[in-house]
């Protein structure tokens, strides 16, 4: 490997890919790339929590620190409504919809107050209910496989503890969340899905 063009290459690369590299992919980077890295983002004068956001992300997480990481998103304002008034927690909504008989599945995922959670779902589910079916063979397989998924994931983000997606949420994300952890309105970025 060239280190000298790996050198050149982090010098033209923008303030925010360098800062996803360090905060969300670094497990994926040779360790022999990781000095120069760290050297770029030193050079540039960015927020040295970046560093520790990187550190955070090479550690091996323990279960007790990742519940912990999750609590902390779990206490934040809901995204979506604002509220304050549970614990959030994270779900995927399945959409099936059939149009001229082919059948398109999508997922929602979000990390909501149960209120805004149960919307999300029950959006999802009025949708496929009238939507599904129209599709042969699969709309009405499809249809069914939706309802059930949904209702599954929905009963693992209505407890107060942190679901499986939120907990692999928060294992990805653990570089952002170090940095931002004291930080509501950097969480409040991290934790509002687009997708
Ligand atoms: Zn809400």
């Amino acid at each position: 490997m060239n280190i000298e063009l790996i050198k050149k290459h982090y010098k033209t690369i923008s303030n925010e890919k360098l800062i996803s590299l360090a905060t969300t992919e670094a497990h994926g980077l040779r360790k022999e790339v990781v000095p120069i890295l760290m050297e770029e983002i030193r050079s540039r004068n960015l927020d040295k929590n970046i560093i520790e956001g990187f550190d955070r992300q090479m550690k091996k997480l323990t279960h007790e620190e990742l519940i912990n990481y999750c609590t902390i998103v779990q206490n934040c304002p809901c995204p979506y409504c604002g509220s304050t008034s549970d614990k959030l927690n994270g779900g995927v909504a399945k959409n099936t919809i059939s149009v001229l008989l082919f059948t398109f599945q999508n997922t929602k995922t979000f990390i909501a107050c149960r209120n805004c959670n149960n919307k999300f779902y029950n959006s999802a589910n009025t949708k496929t209910a009238l939507l599904g079916w129209w599709g042969l063979p699969w709309g009405p397989i499809k249809t069914i496989g939706t309802l059930i998924y949904n209702s599954k994931i929905r009963r693992e983000s209505e407890v107060t503890a942190p679901s499986p997606l939120l907990q692999n949420f928060v294992k990805e994300n653990i570089g952002k969340i170090e940095i931002e952890k004291n930080n509501p309105k950097g969480l409040q970025r991290i934790i509002t899905i687009t997708e």
